[in-house]
């Protein structure tokens, strides 16, 4: 099926961002998607229309009980600018995953790969040039239901915006630098048979308290554990986490508590062409702290859309400290970075069919 959208251009297109000090979504475009669903007329009216506020009644479930699904990936302004987009099919099927979940009806994945083009292709000259740089696209879904009644909604708005962004790490010469990470082995992220493996709203709430402790703790991030033991590692933050003992790259399953991230994936896929070990399999802190008591811990890092890859120097327990590998950015963890962000933005070229033009 091909989709096609109603595009309203702006009257009042807004200055653009200074390229060298763009901020994490900071800044947005001119213009955004929107489609309304309704229970028996399924989803219509998609339209581009010009950023701005949305209205919504003070009733709407999304404010009260936190039906919203969102996505996250970005576009790439390529060497010789083309603009790309990375494996957006699978951001699409990561979404009807979540929307269903959370009993959000179904976004068939043409008509998300098409809301997404089409809008990206309506602020195209929004698209930063800049080496490191890039435009964040966010997808999402809210029940838009005025009813206070604890049921799926039978009104939703499917939504995209685009925020054009910096490099995720400012440092001169491009350098990945590593980070330390904070152990939580209070709080939980996720526990199977819930919502971890969906991009939903209330995951991230939730998980504010942790990262303000990580903070104070001088770290970047929270190394989550599961929720039954509090010993096997499950996510970095919002990414997902391998580590490196030995000559063996180590991930935690999808069982339901892991959110299958677009990078994980292509990390693993990459690891398996390259020869090299990749498991996906449990793993414990205990045995992490032994492994560099051994000096067996090589690397570890976060894989996700926005910092692609992100190296681990070290972890931070309230009782210990853990230095990863030699405490800097491990070589396996720095060629996962080239490769991913070569292809991504054209200087690799895509012998894996992962891009797609717009
Ligand atoms: C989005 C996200 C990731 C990374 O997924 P990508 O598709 O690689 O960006 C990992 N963990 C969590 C909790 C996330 O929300």
């Amino acid at each position: 099926m091909n989709y096609t959208f109603n595009i309203q251009k702006t009257t009042a297109p807004k200055p653009k961002p200074d390229p060298n000090n763009l901020k994490f979504g900071k800044y947005f475009t001119d213009h955004m998607f929107i489609m309304d669903y309704e229970t028996g007329k399924g989803w219509f009216d998609g339209r581009i229309v010009p950023y701005g506020p949305v209205s919504l009644d003070p009733a709407a479930a999304v404010l009260h009980y936190g039906q919203i699904m969102f996505e996250g990936m970005k576009a790439y302004r390529t060497t010789d600018n083309r603009v790309q987009l990375f494996r957006p099919y699978m951001n699409a099927a990561r979404a009807r995953r979540s929307n269903e979940r959370i009993c959000i009806p179904e976004i068939d994945e043409e008509l998300f790969v098409s809301a997404v083009k089409a809008v990206v292709n309506a602020d195209r000259d929004w698209i930063p040039e800049k080496e490191g740089t890039s435009l964040y696209i966010r997808p999402f879904v809210i029940a838009d239901d005025p009813f206070l009644g604890v049921q799926a909604a039978n009104h939703y708005k499917f939504m995209i915006i685009l925020s054009p962004v910096g490099p995720y790490y400012d440092i001169p010469g491009g350098g990945l630098p590593p980070t330390n990470i904070y152990i939580e082995d209070e709080f939980v992220r996720a526990a199977v048979g819930g919502v971890g493996f969906a991009k939903v709203g209330g995951n991230y709430a939730a998980a504010l308290r942790s990262q303000a402790r990580a903070k104070e703790m001088g770290c970047a991030q929270v190394l989550w554990l599961d929720a039954v033991e509090h010993s096997y590692i499950e996510e970095i933050g919002t990414s997902n986490a391998f580590v490196m003992i030995d000559d063996e790259v180590i991930t935690a399953p999808l069982m339901g508590t892991i959110l299958p991230g677009v990078t994980r994936a292509t990390v693993i896929e990459l690891l398996k062409k390259w020869d090299i070990k990749v498991s996906e399999r449990r793993l414990r802190i205990e045995d992490v702290v032994k492994a560099s008591e051994e000096g067996k811990l090589q690397e570890m890092f976060g894989t996700g859309t926005a910092a692609v890859i992100s190296p681990v120097g070290k972890l931070t327990h309230k009782d210990y400290e853990v230095t990863v590998g030699d405490g800097n950015v491990g070589s396996l963890t720095q060629k996962l970075y080239d490769t991913i962000y070569g292809i991504q933005t054209g200087k690799l070229s895509d012998d894996m069919g992962w891009t797609v033009s717009i």
